[in-house]
């Protein structure tokens, strides 16, 4: 695998960090996979000091896991960990919503709209990035909210609810809808946010349903192929 340069103006190991929730979004990384710390300080030509430090920040936010003697790993979330996500999550982001319904610009409902038109053409067009668009919809309503805090949270939150959808969801598929999204864009330019907050209910209704939260499906999990 060719050598990939991220030095420049950007610090390496906040790009590092952005390729490996990137992979883990697009589902290139999949729960309980191991990160060889040798291998990607190749791949990314970075030293491997650095290469810890980033797998530090995710084992921070839940989202590796370190094992003694044998090294780093993507979460594979249990079935609790997931049902305290999402009911997080649900509750964080029906604030959210309500947030940006009061403080969203035209500028912030044209982004909106621009990322929903990309959202629907990766779902037309299959690719692989279509679930990390999909979460671009969740990442920039909590910029929107205008509450520093409360984005961070939502944010780590997005990337846990991730790896959830990875070990859980009971077919491959999409879990975030454009159509609902496209609702919710309504409600925030309308400033109502009692009907963005009933949308957004539906919403995590919906995504919930999508997933078969049991030991049995995580259990399937250790049958998967490692690299
Ligand atoms: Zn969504």
């Amino acid at each position: 695998m060719a050598t990939e340069k991220v030095r420049g103006k950007h610090p390496v190991e906040d790009l590092l960090y952005d390729r490996l929730v990137d992979a883990i979004i697009d589902k290139h990384l999949r729960p309980g996979q191991h990160l060889n710390e040798v291998k990607l300080a190749e791949r990314f030509d970075v030293p491997r000091s650095r290469v810890r430090r980033v797998l530090e920040r995710l084992r921070d936010e839940d989202v590796v896991v370190f094992e003694l003697n044998r090294g780093a790993f993507v979460s594979r979330p249990t079935t609790k960990e997931a049902h305290n996500v999402f009911e997080t999550r649900r509750h964080l982001e029906d604030l959210v919503v309500r947030l940006a319904c009061e403080r969203a610009t035209p500028e912030d409902i044209a982004l909106l709209r621009e990322n929903l038109r990309d959202e629907r053409e990766a779902f037309a067009a299959m690719r692989s990035d279509v679930n990390r668009v999909a979460a671009n919809f969740h990442f920039a309503i909590a910029r929107i909210s205008g509450n520093g805090v409360l984005e961070k949270m939502v944010a780590q939150l997005i990337r846990r609810c991730v790896l959830v959808q990875s070990v859980y969801e009971k077919k491959s598929g999409i879990l975030c809808l454009s159509e609902e999204h496209g609702s919710l864009i309504d409600c925030i330019e309308k400033n109502d946010p009692e009907g963005a907050a009933h949308l957004m209910a539906h919403h995590f209704d919906h995504i919930i349903s999508s997933l078969d939260l049991t030991e049995a499906r995580r259990a399937e999990i250790d049958s998967f192929e490692f690299i």
